[in-house]
């Protein structure tokens, strides 16, 4: 299966994940375990790109397409294969992250957003997605206190975007409810990763 992990910044997807592949490790389940953006290195240099705080007159429109010319190379060098090899795939944000920041946060629409990244990965959706939901002030806090790994060009932004960004998430929600399974991410790491767990255990253990 085909699974991503989807959320506000601060949410925990990184943290859960981490926590995920050794438990799938110990069952002996076969997957791979990849980011967005991100997973190999065309589009790991592409993610400097995007998220170099020196570029910030970068536009939004731009911004959309290198999102998805990233998730377009790591898809075919990464995901398909692994997937046609018979793995699990589980990934660190996917499309639904370009729906709610560009499409809906940025403005650019859900749709026209929709459209660019059909175009990147031939339709092929996720089959199973991990909503972590998490009240955007709060994940704007967590962040704070705790992120140093990584300098980002979105840190400049303000509790008004996250809300914008949750509102896409929601709207992401709405259209794809079929897909998308929600976990409450203002438990602590354990709780959420146990609930995490128990979604895919019904689908993959
Ligand atoms: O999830 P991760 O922390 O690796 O994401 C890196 C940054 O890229 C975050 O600040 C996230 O908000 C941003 N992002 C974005 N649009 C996307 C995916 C990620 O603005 N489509
Ligand atoms: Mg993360």
């Amino acid at each position: 299966l085909f699974i991503t992990f989807e959320g506000p910044d601060g949410a925990g997807k990184t943290s859960a994940l981490k926590d995920i592949v050794q438990r799938l490790e110990q069952h002996n389940i076969d997957f791979l375990a990849t980011r967005e953006p991100g997973g190999i290195r065309i589009a790991e240099n592409i993610r400097e790109v995007i998220l170099n705080p020196a570029y910030q007159e970068m536009d939004a429109h731009t911004e959309a397409l290198l999102y998805a010319a990233a998730r377009s190379q790591h898809f075919y060098e990464k995901i398909v294969p692994a997937l046609q090899s018979g793995k699990h795939v589980l990934c660190d944000r996917f499309i639904d992250s370009s729906l709610a920041y560009q499409g809906f946060a940025r403005a650019l629409g859900v749709d026209e957003v929709l459209s660019i990244n059909e175009f990147a990965i031939g339709k092929r959706m996720p089959d199973l997605t991990i909503f972590f939901d998490l009240q955007p002030q709060i994940g704007l806090a967590r962040i704070q206190a705790n992120r140093s790994d990584e300098i980002n060009r979105l840190d400049a932004e303000s509790l008004v975007f996250h809300e914008k960004v949750y509102a896409g998430y929601e709207e992401v929600l709405r259209r794809y409810p079929e897909r998308i399974r929600i976990v409450d991410a203002s438990k602590s790491l354990d709780e959420v990763t146990e609930d995490v767990w128990k979604i895919l255990k019904e689908v993959i253990v």
